[in-house]
């Protein structure tokens, strides 16, 4: 059944692997707030991104949901804004609270930063066989949009957070921690 997790449910979580240079390993758009200003909920960074861009894709734009965070460590959710010259991250998320000015983080855009976040936020994911509630329906692995269909491809893993991965994806990244997706 969806949502319930079978026996050996394992949380792909433990010490999440600190990959020092991993920014650099992936040459990753970073942003280095000058400013960082708290009000209401609301977190506002204020900066420069080192580039706009990540291997020939555009990376933020005017009200884009983007990313930031941390090496090793799940990154926060938030919007873009231009602001003159600059740039304007805003977050409502409380884990964007601790960033503070001049600190490196590494920026990643609204559709690999969700993947990321995935991979690296020690959600609890548990094995399932797909069940569709209707025949022919199929779902997605939200990493490499594999097919997960009856009847060859039903295995796959889903976190407490419903995301859904296949197979060869929860191995390759969700318990090893990797973003190697992302190159
Ligand atoms: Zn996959």
């Amino acid at each position: 059944m969806l949502g319930r997790y079978a026996p050996g449910t394992r949380r792909a979580s433990g010490p999440v692997p600190v990959i020092a240079d991993v920014g650099q390993k992936y040459m990753l758009p970073h942003f280095k707030p000058r400013d960082v200003r708290k009000c209401d909920g609301t977190v506002e960074l204020i900066g420069v991104p080192s580039t706009e861009s990540y291997k020939g894709q555009t990376w933020l734009g005017a009200k884009w949901i983007g990313y930031l965070g941390r090496v090793a460590e799940a990154p926060v959710s938030g919007r873009w804004f231009p602001e003159g010259d600059e740039w304007k991250f805003v977050s409502e998320d409380k884990a964007a609270f601790s960033f503070v000015k001049e600190e490196d983080l590494l920026l990643y855009d609204g559709y690999w930063g969700g993947r990321v976040y995935m991979v690296l936020a020690g959600l609890i994911w548990g094995k399932e066989e797909y069940i569709p509630n209707k025949p022919g329906d199929h779902k997605h692995c939200e990493i490499c949009w594999a097919t997960i269909s009856l009847p060859d491809d039903a295995i796959c893993y889903r976190s407490n957070k419903r995301d859904i991965v296949c197979p060869e994806c929860y191995q390759r990244f969700v318990i090893p921690h990797s973003i190697d997706f992302i190159t």
